[in-house]
């Protein structure tokens, strides 16, 4: 149980409503900003003013999975007003005080070094990113049917990278029936591709690799389809780049050879927001009970 420790969810989609479901559940006492046009209330829950935003006394903030933007800005989509983590405001939580988000932004790593507080990105657990493959995969099927005048059965497909993502991808349209290649650069990956029974290249032989496939499913999050690798590949050829933004395309090159080339974040919260949610829930839940018990064993201590 989470009983007395104090969590400010700040802002999130769909998803945060399962996080907080599941902390009320666990008897934290929560403090929910950027909820203000959420009808529906939760035990143990208040709603905080956004124009008067107070994290002092808080144990935990969680932030949505997007983390802030470049200024601080957080999303938050139950609350029409803006809403900007700012210096002030974490300086105001006291100092054991931990912040969780779903991705690390250079803002949010830059104030939680300037005022000395601990982030934790729950999206780089390999628990977490491996969960959040599922939806993420499931998503990716749906574009590329939407995307596309042919089955996936007998398509030939590349996937790029072989991370927590790319090996949930590549498995899952390989047994759709599609002919499915992989790119990466580690020996023991190439060599795990070939045991699934896909075909392995470098990334170093993209090029050529590529030259003849009808889609190209990026999770590497840098410049891979760049301008020279895109002049080689057909035309038609449908590019869905998974990887963080800006993703690994040179996406103005692409429309201008008349490629379809889609960035496509955050497809858990998109078509499974309550899977989504579940999986940041159950990683919060574990990752605060442990703060909490860490917390109060630190108190008895002291009281020793
Ligand atoms: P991961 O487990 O770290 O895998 C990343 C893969 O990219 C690995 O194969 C890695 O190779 C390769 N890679 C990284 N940097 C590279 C570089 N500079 N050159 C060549 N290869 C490189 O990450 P993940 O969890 O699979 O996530 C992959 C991306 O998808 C991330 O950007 C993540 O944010 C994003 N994502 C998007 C969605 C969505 O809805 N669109 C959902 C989940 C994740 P090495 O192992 O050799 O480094």
């Amino acid at each position: 149980m989470l009983t007395g420790l104090n969590v400010a969810v700040i802002g999130g989609d769909a998803r945060q409503l399962e996080v907080i479901r599941r902390l009320s559940e666990h008897d934290a006492n929560l403090f929910l900003i950027g909820f203000d046009q959420l009808e529906h209330g939760y035990t143990g829950s208040v709603k905080i003013n956004s124009h008067n935003i107070s994290l002092e006394g808080m144990d935990a903030v969680i932030l949505p999975v997007s983390g802030t933007g470049s200024e601080g800005q957080v999303e938050a989509v139950f609350s029409a007003e803006e809403i900007v983590l700012t210096r002030e405001m974490v300086a105001s939580t006291p100092e054991h005080c931990i912040f969780y988000s779903g991705m690390r932004t250079k803002y949010l790593e830059e104030l939680m070094e300037k005022e000395k507080r601990k982030l934790v990105p729950i999206l780089d657990r390999d628990d977490v990113a491996i969960y959040n493959s599922i939806p993420t995969v499931e998503g990716t099927i749906m574009l590329v049917i939407q995307h596309t005048d042919f089955t996936i059965h007998g398509s030939n497909i590349a996937v790029i990278g072989f991370g927590r993502t790319g090996m949930s991808v590549a498995r899952t349209f390989a047994a759709l029936g599609a002919n499915v290649k992989v790119g990466a650069r580690k020996q023991k990956d190439l060599a795990r591709i070939t045991e699934m029974g896909m075909k392995p290249f470098h990334l170093s032989e993209l090029k050529d690799e590529l030259s003849s496939i009808d889609i190209c499913i990026n999770t590497v999050p840098a410049l891979v389809l760049s301008s020279d690798v895109l002049a080689a590949m057909p035309v038609h050829a449908l590019i869905i780049d998974l990887a963080s933004k800006p993703g690994g395309t040179d996406f103005h090159y692409a429309e201008k050879r008349g490629m379809k080339a889609i960035l496509a974040p955050g497809l858990p919260g998109i078509v499974a927001p309550k899977t989504a949610g579940q999986i940041l829930a159950n990683a919060l839940t574990i990752l605060l009970t442990e703060q909490h018990q860490l917390e109060r064993s630190m108190d008895n201590g002291s009281e020793r």
